[in-house]
């Protein structure tokens, strides 16, 4: 992965975006398997630090901002953002431009006391589901020790309920894991609790990934149909 880097300003959606990895290396709760960023997560813990560096990518932010017209800002960390501990910095930053903050995350640590409030300061947060057993969980996606499926969806959902803004879900479909009946019926069950604004439903779709667990359009066309019948 590239370290802290930061994209062009990209239209999005009808909006001029600027994309941001606020971290170093890879830094997450979980250690999934067949996650995109190709690489072991270096540091696996929920704590926040310090990281040299930041005052760098505040800098070039502050720069494009200053520079360009930019109408949203999509923090999209190659892991788990919230280590960054100066993304307040990096968050009021943005906001001082008048620009949109929108975060992605696993979702897992959304509603810890020491990150919920700067998470209920952003404009859209999207959070993560990608296995339907505590098992799966487990074995694919190796969270911090002690961390349940149970809790996460929890998390989310009580987070999702004190959240103003935009809450989306990105759901990952897994072949031979959560690609079936079962699977559905699990992800129905969650977004129902959740109650997310909407819901994305993607599969991995490059190289070994997607030999290894990419699922078929007409199962992903199935899921994106169902889930996000309100
Ligand atoms: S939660 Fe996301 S960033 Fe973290 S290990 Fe899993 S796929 Fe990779």
């Amino acid at each position: 992965m590239k370290p802290f880097w930061v994209s062009e300003v990209l239209e999005r959606h009808g909006e001029k975006t600027l994309f941001v990895n606020p971290l170093p290396e890879k830094i997450c709760t979980f250690d999934c398997v067949f996650c995109p960023i190709h690489e072991r997560t270096a540091h696996k813990t929920e704590d926040s630090f310090h990281f040299e560096g930041t005052e760098s990518l505040l800098l070039e932010i502050k720069n494009v901002l200053m520079n360009n017209t930019v109408e949203k800002v999509f923090i999209m960390p190659d892991g788990e953002g919230l280590a960054n501990g100066d993304l307040e910095s990096i968050i009021k930053l943005v906001k001082s431009f008048g620009c949109k903050v929108k975060i992605i995350t696993n979702g897992y640590i959304l509603n810890h006391p020491a990150y919920k409030p700067l998470m209920l300061s952003c404009d859209e947060v999207i959070g993560e589901l990608m296995t339907v057993t505590e098992e799966a969980f487990q074995r694919l996606q190796r969270p911090i020790a002690g961390y349940t499926l149970k809790s996460y969806i929890d998390n989310m959902t009580a987070f999702r309920q004190d959240f103003k803004g935009e809450f989306n879900l990105s759901i990952t479909l897994l072949k031979n894991h959560s690609d079936g009946k079962a699977a559905l019926d699990f992800f129905k069950e969650a977004v129902k609790r959740i109650k997310p604004d909407h819901v994305y439903v993607e599969t991995p779709d490059e190289g070994k990934l997607q030999q290894a667990f990419g699922v078929d359009d007409a199962t992903i066309d199935k899921f994106r149909s169902e889930l996000n019948h309100k």
